[in-house]
């Protein structure tokens, strides 16, 4: 294996949201963590959403501690209904847990009718809590939900967040850069019809902007519709930085800098 040394390679890239963990990809992670680094996608935060994915996160930040990779758990907005008292013991442990850097994915998903809005709101609420009695940021998943995670931010004063795969317009990710927060892209900045989170892009400073894989969805053209992996960050990287017309080992650097103010390496 050939050895890493960042002062000496520029470029290097942080995918702060991957899910190793997924079925999709878990079954061969070695390989996975092997072609990212082949990428120089160096890092990656792999995000827990139900209890299987966040022992999995666990496990694999553990495994791969040496090769960048962290783990952040919680329940995301269509699980919250596993998330019981039981499961909260359990995430408090976990998050005790020193390759955990990060409480999430949780947020509000208000796209799906069939799910309980009470209690994604309540979960939502609860992890937030988490992430301030742990003294951990939060990533956050937000799907035709703004106002209401605007809203339950400002209640709670939530300051260090990951707005995960961020589809919202201009206006939202000022309020969420005004807020604190830090405005995550995956793939689905670099398709060709999704001029508002082209625009939301530009809107964004530069050092508030995050990438991400999202893996095993959403993958960046040129690999739109196949299984997304964390390599692909690079194209992430490669497609955003055209957007905003600079240079994409500079993007990269920031990106990373970025990452490393929001969960800062020990
Ligand atoms: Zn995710």
């Amino acid at each position: 294996m050939t050895i890493y040394d960042p002062t000496k390679i520029p470029g290097d890239v942080y995918d702060t949201h991957t899910h190793l963990n997924d079925d999709a990809l878990y079954h061969d992670v070695a390989a996975y963590v092997g072609r990212a680094h082949e990428f120089r996608v160096m890092e990656m935060n792999v995000v827990g959403y139900d209890p299987q994915g966040n022992q999995r996160a666990i496990q694999i930040a553990h495994d791969f501690a040496d090769q960048g990779i962290r783990a952040i758990i919680g329940f995301q907005p269509e699980d919250t209904d596993k998330f019981d008292a039981a499961a909260e013991k359990l995430l408090r442990q976990q998050l005790n847990d020193p390759t955990v850097i990060g409480v999430g994915e949780t947020g509000l998903d208000w796209h799906w009718k069939n799910f309980d809005r009470d209690q994604q709101i309540a979960a939502f609420e609860k992890h937030l809590d988490l992430a301030a009695e742990f003294d951990l940021p939060v990533t956050i998943h937000m799907r035709d939900s703004f106002d209401d995670v605007y809203r339950i931010l400002q209640e709670r004063s939530v300051k260090k967040f990951e707005m995960h795969s961020f589809a919202g317009t201009v206006d939202q990710a000022e309020k969420l850069v005004a807020l604190g927060g830090y405005i995550s892209f995956s793939g689905m900045a670099t398709f060709k019809n999704t001029s508002e989170i082209h625009e939301a892009a530009k809107s964004v400073p530069l050092d508030r902007i995050l990438v991400e894989t999202d893996a095993p969805y959403l993958a960046p053209v040129p690999k739109r519709g196949q299984t997304n992996e964390p390599a692909w960050t690079k194209f992430v990287v490669d497609g955003l930085a055209k957007l905003l017309e600079i240079d994409r080992n500079q993007l990269a650097k920031i990106t990373r800098e970025n990452a490393y103010r929001v969960w800062p390496k020990n």
